[in-house]
């Protein structure tokens, strides 16, 4: 079994008729639940608990964690964002979605401004499966169409990707790294795009098969947590026991 929590700030949900009406239990209500009945165990974790719902335990039990955030980057605690990178390098997944690109999180992942181009104008997206053997590509149909998306174009500025799975078209002509794979210690990362929060994109099939697919690819290999320090020989060295 693998254990996920579903982290959102849950601020334009409560506050914004036009968000409230697409999904009012908010965003991770509706990851959660299509990440639960896809055979997960899922708990969910908001800004406005105690340590963002982030504790050590919850942490330290996590396998994959999401990320969705837009409005309140800066109200998230350097300590847990920072806690939730040294997960990260310890070998927890991390999947950051949509505007989470601006995560203190995935900033720090990342190392670059993460910035990009944005538009909001009810635009078509195309999401193209440009990695059609990769694990997170797998039983999802070769192109998916929502039509109504936020539109982000390049120049993203983030590392090169380890292996790029989707790219975007938008009708108004731009493209975007839509699917970006990351290694960071022994955690792996996984980018996805698509999630406006006034559009109903994460109660569609295909974005959650996406989703739940990089969930299973995310998981920490068993030996995640190596030892290090001062070590025995395995061997006497030269006749000697070493102190
Ligand atoms: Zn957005």
């Amino acid at each position: 079994m693998i254990n996920v929590t579903v982290w959102n700030e849950f601020v334009h949900e409560q506050i914004r008729d036009d968000v409230k009406a697409v999904y009012p239990d908010g965003i991770h209500k509706v990851l959660a639940d299509g990440l639960t009945k896809e055979g997960f165990a899922c708990r969910t974790a908001t800004l406005d608990q105690d340590e963002h719902g982030l504790t050590e335990s919850v942490l330290n039990s996590t396998d994959v964690m999401l990320w969705w955030g837009h409005t309140a980057h800066d109200l998230v605690d350097d300590d847990i964002a920072e806690a939730v990178v040294r997960r990260v390098q310890e070998g927890m997944g991390l999947i950051v979605l949509h505007s989470g690109h601006f995560s203190k999180p995935f900033k720090q992942l990342m190392g670059t401004s993460c910035d990009l181009k944005w538009r909001v104008a009810d635009e078509q997206e195309i999401l193209w499966c440009v990695n059609p053997n990769h694990p997170i590509s797998q039983g999802v149909n070769p192109s998916i169409t929502l039509d109504k998306e936020e539109m982000y174009g390049e120049f993203f500025d983030v590392p090169a990707p380890d292996e790029l799975v989707y790219l975007s078209n938008f009708e108004g002509g731009e493209v975007f790294r839509s699917g970006c794979t990351y290694r960071r210690g022994h955690g792996k990362i996984f980018y996805f795009r698509p999630g406006h929060e006034t559009y109903p994109t994460y109660y569609n099939q295909d974005i959650m098969h996406i989703i739940s697919n990089a969930v299973r690819w995310a998981q920490p290999a068993e030996n995640a947590r190596p030892a290090f320090g001062r070590t025995e020989p395995k061997r006497t060295i030269g006749g000697k026991v070493l102190v």
